[in-house]
């Protein structure tokens, strides 16, 4: 080997050592002529040490460099003129070793984080999507999912759309929501305090009870608002809503106005608004657990 070339060498080593790349491997010269192109990203070219013998490398030995070692310091004397710029071809970059990165993906492949605590009332909506899970679906033209406060301390459990609320999307905003209402004014709240929902969310033909397999298909969409809104109170209007959230099959007329446990929560029962209209004398039940329903939230 000639000086000059041994000294353009050494100012390589010297460059690359700089670079904190200190491996270099000798590699049969036959063997990198017979390598195939193999594209690597460029990247990868970039930082890649060249372990090419002076004698046979080809003439685009040196990779492409931001910095060229003629221009760093401290740097032996040798060619003033940095080592020219050109494309490492790809019969070289073959040859050379490639380190594996150091993280295997990119910002942008990462997998956006899951997340985490309990769910919104806007994804459980999400989820219910234009559910068509049982049969009610067919006669509905509005899913009414439920109204109010995502944070209110007193929720209401009907049992499920009447034509009213199947037309405008809202529950309890007929003749009985009416009642309803005068019931929450009464106890010093407002509705927008609350939140309102039932147990099924379309509405029953004919505005029937709700049969068993559509409150079983409807209920976990209630069980995870009630969840997600962890209210102090659940209020259960009417047999339906009793059977459902508490698993309470006596009438109403016994069991009403006691507070039960539910998950993170009371639960109280009472008469239906719907029948409290139908049977105008049995206002006072209402009237007296809504009392206990003031108690019970006065109490901090
Ligand atoms: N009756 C109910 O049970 N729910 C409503 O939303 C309306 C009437």
């Amino acid at each position: 080997m000639d000086d000059g070339l041994k000294q353009e060498l050494t100012n390589w080593l010297e460059f690359y050592r700089e670079l904190g790349i200190e491996e270099f491997y000798r590699r049969d010269p036959g063997a990198l002529a017979n390598a195939g192109p193999v594209p690597p990203p460029a990247a990868t070219l970039a930082a890649a040490p060249n372990d090419t013998p002076a004698e046979t490398r080809p003439a685009a030995f040196p990779p492409r460099v931001a910095t060229p070692p003629a221009a760093r310091e401290p740097m032996p004397a040798g060619p003033a003129a940095p080592p020219p710029r050109v494309e490492v071809p790809p019969t070289v970059a073959a040859a050379a070793p490639i380190r594996p990165p150091v993280a295997s993906f990119s910002l942008f492949e990462t997998p956006a984080p899951k997340p985490t605590g309990p769910e919104t009332l806007e994804q459980i909506r999400a989820d219910l999507g234009d559910c068509r899970r049982c049969k009610l679906a067919g006669g509905r033209k509005t899913i009414v999912f439920g109204e109010g406060n995502a944070h209110a301390e007193l929720v209401f459990v009907g049992e499920g759309p009447g034509a009213d609320e199947d037309e405008q999307g809202l529950p309890f905003v007929g003749r009985a929501g009416q009642l309803l209402n005068r019931m929450i004014q009464m106890i010093d709240m407002k509705r927008q305090e609350v939140y309102i929902c039932n147990v099924v969310k379309c509405r029953p033909p004919g505005n029937r009870t709700p049969e068993k397999d559509e409150i079983e298909t409807c209920s976990p969409f209630l069980f995870r608002q009630l969840e997600t809104i962890r209210p102090r109170l659940i209020c259960c209007l009417g047999a339906p809503a009793v059977k459902t959230v508490l698993g309470i099959k006596e009438g109403i007329t016994k069991i009403h106005g006691q507070f039960y446990d539910f998950a993170h929560s009371k639960a109280l029962a009472t008469v239906h608004p719907a029948y409290v209209l139908r049977n105008p004398r049995e206002e006072k039940i209402l009237r007296e657990d809504f009392e206990k329903i003031r108690e019970f939230l006065r109490r901090k």
